[in-house]
């Protein structure tokens, strides 16, 4: 709709409920230290990928929380896995094996 040269963004609602959790549940089993995470950001800010393009590890655990995986496949492969991101995070988040898992879990599920 549009209203006097303004339009109303269509409402984006994120049910935690009927979130697709398989991702997480995965990361839950194969990586659990991905459950330590407090959304610092310090991996964001060392990541290499980041630098160079729009990859942002932080926000990939943001979307795996909310289910949003067609999101994850696009970004995932942006990731060089050098691991600078495990060696700066606070909480000892492992996070070059969450990358590898949630790799691993994605290219399972289309074969
Ligand atoms: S550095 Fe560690 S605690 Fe901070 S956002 Fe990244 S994974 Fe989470
Ligand atoms: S392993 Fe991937 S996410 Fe971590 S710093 Fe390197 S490029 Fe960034």
């Amino acid at each position: 709709m549009n209203f006097w040269g303004y339009s109303i963004s269509e409402a984006r609602v994120i049910d935690y409920d009927k979130n697709d959790k398989s991702l997480a549940t995965c990361l839950a089993q194969n990586a659990p230290s991905s459950k330590l995470c407090i959304g610092c950001g310090g991996c964001t800010a060392t990541c290499t990928a980041g630098n160079l393009t729009e990859f942002n590890i932080r926000k990939l655990q943001m979307l795996v929380k909310r289910g949003e995986n067609n999101e994850i496949r696009q970004q995932l492969h942006k990731c060089m896995l050098c691991g600078k991101c495990t060696l700066v995070c606070p909480r000892g988040v492992d996070t070059r094996k969450m990358i590898l898992t949630l790799i691993d879990y994605l290219h399972r599920q289309s074969l």
